[in-house]
């Protein structure tokens, strides 16, 4: 039997309001703002980056807030390294005593994050390690004790039960088809040089990656990284990415078959392989500078708990210049990636000054370096100003969708921490339902700045339209994917990441009240969400739950 409420027992049933003024022509004047000429694109080190941080400042300025960086400073530096790798005079794979070259580009693409002029890898030995996995609360561990110092590691991309069917040994270990941390090639080069390894490659599949080889090779051999401290750096000379054929014709030369050696893989007992009949081979000369790039940091003190943070994030860099497409447009501005996410940043930091003040500290942190990977956040996460044991939760947005209304909102990174309930609570608070990302083989989640700080145990939610297709007040679904795939496929990255007339913020400004609603109720309450049984950052939080009590 259909029962009926009464209308004014709805906000009795605890559905909370989201009352925040979040302006879309705010909004859209914002990006328009950070996506002209006079900002050059927003690339880190450049005159684009003086003028983007000044505007930042002056927002947030205008807009009430205080200093967030340390002795009252907007910013925080972060060094970052660029490398270039040269024309090799070596590289290669010797077999029995002979080189047999590899064309970089197309059979092997490698890069460095060392600020050294030169790679040589003498004839390192080299070794197979599976999925190079080494996760001790799964009962997984890939690597079996075997010595990686000097060595070069060999391994596939994703993780074991990827391409595991039920009866095998992996299947299930590690959430199915999506992506666990151990299954990013960051995790991979991170653990290699962990274990002393002195190069690392991973072997190339396109279902396996979430993307072709086509983006694996571009740009050619650049990396950046941030300047570590002494020590702290990468033990890895090389690291990079092999092609499916070259991986197929380097283990028939070590006289193995790389379709067996994939199913072993996917076995707890997979032992590594040292590869004995071939040695790695590298010479190389580096180009290499230090670029000084800044993060923006604002801060609205809480009034009660000010040591407990909630903390807002978007990053402020983009792809500056580059060649002209078919509209003859040079920046690559990002108005979408992440201009959008600024602008709304803006606008929940103006939402907060417009209520009581929060009783706990609200930060927010505008990154640079995000597209360099992640850099400027994990800068800060190396060295945070708040510390991130006392850092409540960290919200981000990066790229929203424009084709306006939608019923639902995207869920990145299914069955982290216990905000997914407030997103849910909240979005059922304007009518909306919460969809789970579509491809979450992709890893997603571990592809934009919240990751910084969910690797350091903060509960994390992300706002990222192009995660899953909107269900649309106009066109549903089917909009929502064409919109997915018309960004993905043109825009992204490119100086088609443009504002434009036919933009429709309506969506976005849900998301941003969304994002703005969940962090103020968190400002206000004593609560500290937890992660997940099944979250891999779990062991961490847990390891500082008595700095929360
Ligand atoms: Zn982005």
């Amino acid at each position: 039997m259909k029962r009926f409420l009464p209308v004014a027992c709805l906000c009795a049933l605890a559905l909370p309001a989201l009352a925040a003024d979040i302006r879309s022509d705010r909004i859209a004047e914002s990006v328009k703002t950070m996506t002209s000429d006079f900002f050059e694109g927003r690339a880190p080190g450049t005159v684009g980056e003086e003028r983007t941080v000044g505007y930042l400042i002056g927002q947030f300025q205008a807009l009430g807030l205080e200093p967030g960086g340390r002795e009252g400073s907007w910013v925080q530096p972060v060094q970052l390294l660029h490398t270039r790798l040269g024309e090799p005079t070596r590289l290669g794979l010797e077999v029995d005593g002979r080189l047999q070259p590899w064309r970089r580009g197309e059979e092997v693409y490698v890069s460095t994050v060392r600020g050294d002029d030169r790679v040589v890898i003498d004839r390192a030995p080299l070794v197979w390690v599976g999925y190079g996995v080494h996760a001790p609360e799964r009962g997984w561990d890939d690597y079996k004790g075997v010595d990686l110092a000097g060595k070069v590691a060999v391994f596939l991309v994703n993780d074991p039960d990827f391409e595991a069917t039920a009866d095998e040994p992996a299947a299930g270990r590690f959430g199915g088809k999506a992506m666990t941390y151990y299954g990013r090639w960051t995790y991979k080069f991170e653990e290699a040089s962990r274990r002393g390894a002195i190069g690392a490659l991973i072997v190339h599949d396109a279902p396996g990656a979430g993307y072709g080889w086509n983006v694996v090779t571009s740009p050619q051999g650049e990396n950046y990284d941030i300047v570590r401290a002494p020590g702290k750096g990468s033990t890895l000379a090389l690291q990079g990415w092999i092609s499916g054929g070259t991986a197929k014709a380097l283990f028939e030369a070590a006289d193995l078959d790389l379709a067996a050696q994939r199913r072993a893989a996917r076995r707890d007992d997979f032992r590594p392989v040292e590869l004995e009949k071939l040695r790695f081979v590298a010479e190389v000369p580096v180009e290499h500078r230090v670029v000084l790039s800044h993060n923006v940091l604002a801060k609205i003190p809480g009034s009660r708990h000010p040591q407990e943070t909630v903390f807002y994030g978007a990053h402020w860099d983009a792809y500056g210049s580059g060649p002209a497409d078919a509209q003859s447009r040079t920046l690559r501005a990002g108005a979408n990636d992440d201009a959008l996410g600024v602008a709304g940043l803006f606008e929940i930091a103006r939402a907060f000054k417009a209520g009581t003040p929060p009783e706990r500290s609200v930060v927010f942190g505008v990154w640079t370096a995000e597209e360099r990977g992640l850099l400027g956040s994990e800068a800060y996460a190396l060295d945070p100003v708040y510390p991130m044991e006392t850092t409540v939760a960290n919200l981000t947005v990066d790229v929203l969708q424009t084709r306006g209304k939608a019923r639902d909102v995207i869920l990145v990174g299914v069955g982290q921490s216990g905000l997914e309930d407030d997103l849910a609570r909240f979005a059922r608070a304007q009518g909306r339902t919460v969809t789970p990302e579509s491809l979450p083989e992709r890893g997603l989640f571990f592809r934009a700045d919240h990751f910084s700080f969910a690797k350091r145990g903060v509960p994390v939610l992300l706002m990222m339209g192009l995660a899953g297709a909107s269900d649309l007040v106009e066109g549903g679904r089917e909009a929502g994917q064409a919109w997915v795939d018309d960004y993905t496929g043109r825009c992204y990255h490119q100086p088609c990441d443009a504002w434009g007339p036919d933009w429709n913020l309506q969506g976005a400004v849900d998301d941003i009240a969304l994002l703005h609603a969940i962090g103020d109720e968190l400002a206000r309450s004593r609560r500290w969400p937890a992660l997940r049984e099944g979250s891999e950052f779990r062991p961490l939080r847990e390891a500082s739950a008595a700095q929360r009590r």
